[in-house]
């Protein structure tokens, strides 16, 4: 029997491992860089053969089912020679690839019977989707949190499956699966991001969120932003055979905002639900639309209409996210660390109420600033860029500190390459009553490690001040 060749031990990989293990399937753990004490542990108590620090190519070439870490690019070297490998020996037919390359999420599907709710979109992903596990913990369902966000789905089927999974999905896991059915998909934008990954063609990455919708038929259920241009747009194109529960601010959708409450009601609720967008614990218009997508899913799993109510008006957020930090000289500090594009930047300004001091930068994907440029003029007098690469940031908006008609006074731009010059200097522009807004739009990759130690980090600079 051929094994199972995993490539990448981290989080997904390792868990797929397990599961194959488990399964009594043959496989072999393969990483480029150096496994984390933690995961090496975890592949040693289960007996599972690794390497590290590089692939081998002799040691891998015998599979023809690969497990692929959603970190690694399918035109990763080794991911091409094993299939041009295979291809020599065993030409593709209509119906197989000689060697298939699939997620642990599709692996992990094959072996349980669990229903999957999969949320996926540029913005907005990791929120809904804790929405939504909170709202089915609240509601005594036997559910685990997987994907993206929480741990391995493979490991939770392996270890101890459940009858539930809220899933939240990358494209890049979506990116290889293709026999994976989601009961409810859940898609909350599309906007450009990670075009590095989709050859600077935002086709793909369009088609790679579609992906979500892949296999469902009428019994399953597509919720979706309906005032999304592109996701509008392809469902026209691509018409998908699931139940649509579209939803939006318009009265047009099964969830809307109505007269100040948010109302939520799916054909499967026995009453629509409604609840005072004042009383919502996520607030900003952003999380107006996660409540909405989060609440159908609910109702569509038959939550009652009070469970869900209780879940809105207490979840305590998500970290990373527009997350209050600390109020010092009237000068309020929020942690948006997790705006890794310029969308998300966009509803973060949007969200703000007193005059803004935005700090940005890090690693470009790819940006186009001039999505946030009104944003920009009607909340922020200062902008701090914060990052080892700030030309384009400089070179799109030092127009900015120049007044173009009497209407704009102009911005001040402070240039920063780390945080705690870059949180200093945004103190000393902020008067009393302003909100510092960190709230990248980019990676964070060039300072940090990811976003969450940017935001920490902030954190930390902040309570020195
Ligand atoms: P993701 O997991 O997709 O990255 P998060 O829920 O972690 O999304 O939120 C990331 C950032 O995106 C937040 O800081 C917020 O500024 C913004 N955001 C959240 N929800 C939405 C949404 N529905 N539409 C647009 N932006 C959003």
């Amino acid at each position: 029997m051929n094994r199972i060749v995993v490539l990448g031990a981290g989080e997904s990989g390792v868990g797929a491992a397990i599961l194959a293990k488990a399964k009594g399937l043959p496989v072999f753990v393969s990483d480029m860089g150096q496994i984390k004490d933690e995961y090496k542990a975890l592949l040693m108590n289960h007996a599972i053969d690794f390497e590290e620090g590089g692939h081998t190519f002799e040691r891998l070439k015998n599979t023809d089912l690969i497990i692929k870490s959603p970190g690694i690019p399918e035109t990763a070297p080794i991911i091409r020679q094993l299939q041009e490998y295979h291809a020599s020996r065993e030409p593709r037919t209509e119906n197989r690839e000689p060697i298939s390359v699939i997620s642990e999420i599709e692996f992990a599907a094959r072996y349980t019977k669990a229903k999957m709710i999969c949320i996926t979109g540029s913005n907005g992903k990791t929120t809904t989707t804790s929405l939504i596990y909170d709202m089915l913990s609240r509601a005594g369902l036997d559910v685990g949190l997987a994907g993206n966000i929480g741990n391995s789905l493979a490991l939770q089927v392996a270890q101890h499956d459940r009858e539930y999974y809220v899933i939240e999905l990358s494209s890049f896991q979506l990116d290889n699966m293709y026999d994976f059915r989601a009961d409810i998909a859940i898609l909350m934008n599309i906007t450009p991001d990670h075009l590095d990954r989709y050859e600077h063609n935002f086709q793909n990455y369009v088609n790679a969120k579609f992906r979500i919708t892949r296999n469902q038929t009428p019994d399953e259920a597509f919720i979706y932003w309906s005032e999304d241009p592109v996701i509008n747009r392809e469902i026209e194109r691509i018409r998908p055979k699931a139940t649509l529960y579209p939803f939006g601010q318009n009265k047009h959708n099964v969830a809307y905002i109505d007269d100040s409450n948010l109302v939520v009601a799916a054909p499967v609720a026995v009453e629509p639900l409604r609840v005072p967008i004042e009383q919502l614990s996520l607030q900003g218009m952003h999380n107006r639309l996660n409540s909405m997508a989060a609440s159908l899913a609910a109702q569509i799993l038959n939550i009652r209409n009070d469970v869900i109510r209780e879940s809105l008006t207490t979840f305590a957020g998500v970290p990373h996210r527009l997350q209050y930090v600390t109020t010092v000289n009237h000068i309020r500090f929020i942690n948006d660390s997790k705006a890794t594009n310029v969308n998300s930047c966009w509803y973060a300004l949007e969200s703000m109420t007193t005059p803004t001091v935005l700090i940005l930068g890090g690693k470009d994907k790819g940006n186009d600033y001039s999505e946030i440029d009104a944003l920009v003029r009607e909340k922020c007098h200062t902008l701090v860029f914060m990052g080892l690469h700030n030309e384009k940031l400089h070179e799109h908006f030092d127009s900015f500190a120049q007044p173009l008609t009497a209407n704009h006074s102009p911005l001040t731009i402070i240039d920063t390459d780390n945080l705690h010059d870059a949180v200093r200097s945004a103190y000393e522009a902020a008067r009393p009553g302003d909100t510092v807004l960190l709230s990248p739009c980019c990676a964070s990759f060039d300072l940090f490690h990811n976003y969450e130690e940017r935001g920490d980090l902030f954190m930390n600079e902040v309570r020195k001040l």
